[in-house]
């Protein structure tokens, strides 16, 4: 099985060939910090497989998820608009491969394709929406709703039902107290929608998962976000 990302399939065969001789494989263990709010970003990661999450940070050091990034969508949003530093915290919620390429090629090459430039704005856009809809998200909806979103969107992103993830990490992600994390999935397994022990989740029933989830999955993240191609 071989994984690729949306983003880098999509160029034409001659821009995407002259940046792949510029890229590099990665992997990032879980639980990796990438970068740091403030960071200056030295490299663009593209996801292949795995999970990345933009984690907004307060001054006292909390933080929470306003996106997450799979093999749809990239890291290094700073580079394209002209930032030196990123404004967010971005961490590897799961196991993930990436491709990488240091910013002033990736500077060099948006200058050279329009495809390329057009994909990563266009790209740039889709996260302000997504980050907009994560502040709506919080203030508006239950815990068992956005739970049951992320669960989708996650499961999305890494072609999955599987995931292996804490309550902690979910605490994390959502901004409320594991508590919280606790009660929801709770109601979510009685009603089997979902199957949780010790951070290992598997979503049982997709269909009644959405169904519970709120209206932002289906505003914001898309069910055909995973890339899986067969080698
Ligand atoms: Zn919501």
């Amino acid at each position: 099985m071989a994984y690729e990302n949306r983003l880098l399939t999509a160029l034409p065969p001659g821009e995407r060939l002259r940046l792949a001789t510029r890229c590099e494989h990665v992997t990032i263990p879980k639980g990796t910090v990438l970068y740091e709010a403030g960071d200056p970003v030295q490299y663009a990661y593209f996801p292949t497989h795995g999970l990345l999450s933009r984690l907004a940070i307060t001054p006292n050091g909390d933080a929470i998820e306003v996106a997450m990034v799979g093999s749809e969508g990239f890291i290094g949003l700073s580079i394209v608009l002209h930032s030196e530093a990123t404004s967010y915290r971005i961490v590897a919620q799961l196991a993930t491969a990436a491709v990488r390429v240091r910013a002033e090629i990736l500077r060099a090459e948006l200058g050279r394709s329009s495809a390329l430039h057009h994909a990563l704005l266009r790209y740039a856009h889709d996260v302000l929406s997504e980050t907009a809809r994560s502040l709506v998200c919080h203030r508006f909806h239950s815990s068992s709703q956005r739970l049951s979103r992320w669960l989708l969107g996650a499961g999305d992103r890494v072609g999955s039902d599987t995931l292996d993830l804490t309550h902690e990490c979910l605490a994390h992600v959502l901004g409320i107290p594991r508590t919280a994390v606790t009660e929801a999935a709770v109601v979510l397994q009685d009603a089997g929608h979902i199957w949780y022990r010790h951070g290992h989740i598997i979503i049982k029933n997709r269909l009644k998962l959405r169904m519970a989830a709120c209206a932002c999955y289906r505003a914001t993240d898309r069910g055909d976000a995973r890339v899986r191609v067969a080698s």
